[in-house]
């Protein structure tokens, strides 16, 4: 229960990956907030759920990260903030001349604007609290690009640019911040973008599995959000108080390609 005292904020859990990272959290101890754009029973009930399986306490709150005021009232209502998980974040798949243009704002603004306005919410809590960490989901796309995806490898370099920047400006402190950059995880994120991906390659599912999502992941296993999470704990832990402005890898060997 090595993170028991501290209070986690992770965006975009009530799915996927923020919800896999905020339930290792709870389990090394710490108390969580989930949130989303929703605001619904089930919402609230995966809080209850957290609390009740780790004995730590959790809340659901509601905010709509697309809206920059949102996101920083998102860390007042919380109240505090030792650990900054900036993990929400949407997808869309178009050749660039097809790319809707409120797609692409969208995208900037969910996967990269909103970790702006969260980190400069939560520094002044890290700060009186004389202790704070910072992880930014950011992916394989932040160091590498794919075709159809220019939104999304956009956002995704700038919040590796972001935690960078956010590390210089904290590496006197006891602050840290560095981007954790998954490669093909199975959530449904990335099974939202496979009817896409079939038309735009004209392939079946499995195909697409074998030949497009894991095409570049040498394991040819999907990332577990489980094992996202466990990052996230070590990233924590004071083993890794003196890792700050990186972004680590966790893509089967992808980027070692
Ligand atoms: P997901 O769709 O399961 O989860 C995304 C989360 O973001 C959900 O909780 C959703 O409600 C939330 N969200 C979306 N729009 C929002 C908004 N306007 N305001 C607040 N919350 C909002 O997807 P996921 O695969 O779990 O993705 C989570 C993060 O991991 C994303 O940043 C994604 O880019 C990144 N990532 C995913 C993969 C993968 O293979 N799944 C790989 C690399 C990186």
């Amino acid at each position: 229960m090595e993170l028991k005292g501290k209070t986690a904020i992770v965006t975009g859990s009530n799915s996927g990956i923020g919800l896999g990272i905020a339930r290792e959290l709870a389990k090394a101890g710490a108390d969580v907030v989930l949130n989303s754009f929703t605001d619904n029973d089930e919402d609230h009930a995966l809080a209850r759920e957290i609390a009740a399986e780790h004995g730590v306490e959790a809340r659901y709150i509601k905010a709509d990260l697309s809206k920059g005021d949102e996101a920083r009232a998102l860390i007042e209502k919380a109240g505090r903030c030792d650990i900054l998980v900036n993990n929400a974040g949407i997808q869309h798949v178009a050749a660039i001349e097809k790319f809707p243009t409120e797609k692409w704002d969208a995208i900037i603004a969910i996967n990269l604007t909103s970790a702006f306005h969260t980190t400069a919410a939560a520094l002044p809590m890290m700060r009186e609290a004389g202790w704070g960490r910072i992880v930014n989901v950011a992916s394989a796309h932040g160091l590498t690009a794919s075709p159809y995806k220019s939104a999304y490898v956009a956002a995704k370099h700038g919040i590796v640019g972001l935690s960078k920047t956010v590390a210089l400006e904290t590496a006197r402190e006891p602050i840290t911040c560095n981007a954790v950059c998954p490669g093909y995880v199975l959530t449904p994120l990335v099974e939202s973008q496979i009817p896409d991906t079939m038309k735009e390659y004209d392939m079946d599912r499995d195909e697409v599995i074998e030949k497009v999502l894991l095409a570049r992941q040498p394991s040819k296993d999907f990332v577990t959000v489980e094992q996202l999470g466990g990052t996230c704990v070590f990233l924590c832990t004071d083993a890794a108080a003196q890792i700050t402005g990186t972004a680590i890898s966790v893509d089967g060997g992808w980027t070692a390609l």
